[in-house]
């Protein structure tokens, strides 16, 4: 199919994208990468009377490092991320999962503001994000406002992002001392969306996990924090006997969908698993 008819404009700054987007409302849907909006459209999925192309819009792009902070511009690309000395050094679980998103062609053009903006369950960013203790800033004439990412992800392709808002950046704290990350995930092919996947990040010393923060992925409709779990490995030395208390939790934690390409019952068995092996691999990476 073709997509609908639609009208393009290409703002230069953030203070144009934002007015049209107040006049448009609904009406309006921002452009970014398109890898995923061009599908919809051509599905006829979405059919937006103007689409506003922020590609040339500087306020919203790169990566720097201030602070303790890393802050990632809504437009800097997937494959900036893969690439960058910031990311692998401060950013250890970024750096991890980026190789799992897509391929190189999508990659090439799929933004940061992209995969988070469109919050598919099985992306791996939103739940890096989640997992990180992002904080998403929003930008609309009304002013801006900070979003923790563990509240920004409302449900299957929902946010907290209003008509008239557009995600401009986010800041994440950077990798502190004492701090590990690991990241799993299982896909039919490379490059697919992941059935099932996990982020942790903990404070580790010697066995010892504390501030466990571990989000899943693929297996709910949103990326989500597993606080059972997170729970179960907290304060306690790594040790068969945990592993399995934090597996029992997730099982609390996660109601996953299952679909035909995998039923609940084996996301929830490939969460556990991966979970487990994701911890073993932090705790032995000392
Ligand atoms: C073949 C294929 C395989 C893929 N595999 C994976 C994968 O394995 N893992 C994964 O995570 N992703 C995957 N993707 C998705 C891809 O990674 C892109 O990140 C994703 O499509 C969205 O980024 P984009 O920049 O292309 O956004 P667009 O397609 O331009 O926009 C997507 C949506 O977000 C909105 N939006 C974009 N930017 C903003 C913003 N700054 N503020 C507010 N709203 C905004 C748009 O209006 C639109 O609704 C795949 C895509 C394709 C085509």
């Amino acid at each position: 199919m073709k997509a609908p008819r639609f009208s393009y404009v290409r703002p230069e700054s953030l203070g144009s994208a934002l007015e049209l987007l107040a006049e448009h409302g609904d009406e309006a849907r921002i452009l970014a990468g398109v890898q995923s909006l061009m599908p919809t459209l051509n599905m006829r999925l979405s059919e937006p009377r103007l689409l506003i192309d922020i590609n040339r819009i500087d306020a919203l792009k790169g990566i720097s490092f201030e602070d303790g902070t890393v802050r990632i511009g809504a437009l800097a690309r997937h494959a900036e991320l893969l690439a960058s000395p910031l990311v692998a050094e401060h950013l250890p679980l970024i750096a991890a999962a980026m190789p799992h998103v897509a391929h190189v062609a999508v990659r090439n053009r799929g933004t940061f503001g992209g995969s988070i903006a469109l919050a598919d369950p099985a992306a791996e960013l939103p739940a890096c994000a989640v997992a990180l203790d992002a904080t998403f800033v929003l930008a609309s004439l009304r002013g801006r406002r900070t979003v923790p990412a563990r509240s920004f992800f409302h449900g299957l392709y929902e946010t907290a992002l209003a008509e008239d808002e557009l995600l401009v950046e986010a800041r994440i704290p950077a990798l502190a001392a004492g701090y590990r990350s690991s990241f799993l995930e299982f896909a039919r092919r490379h490059g697919d969306f992941a059935l099932a996947g996990v982020c942790c990040h903990a404070h580790v010393d010697g066995a010892v996990l504390s501030d466990v923060r571990l989000a899943c992925f693929g297996s709910e409709d949103r990326p989500l924090f597993a606080g059972a779990a997170s729970a179960a490995a907290e304060g306690r030395a790594w040790s068969g006997d945990v592993k399995q208390a934090v597996k029992a939790a997730l099982g609390g934690d996660l109601d996953p969908i299952g679909s035909f390409h995998a039923s609940a019952a084996t996301r929830l068995h490939l969460a556990q698993v991966l979970t487990g092996r994701a911890l073993d691999r932090m705790v032995r990476a000392g």
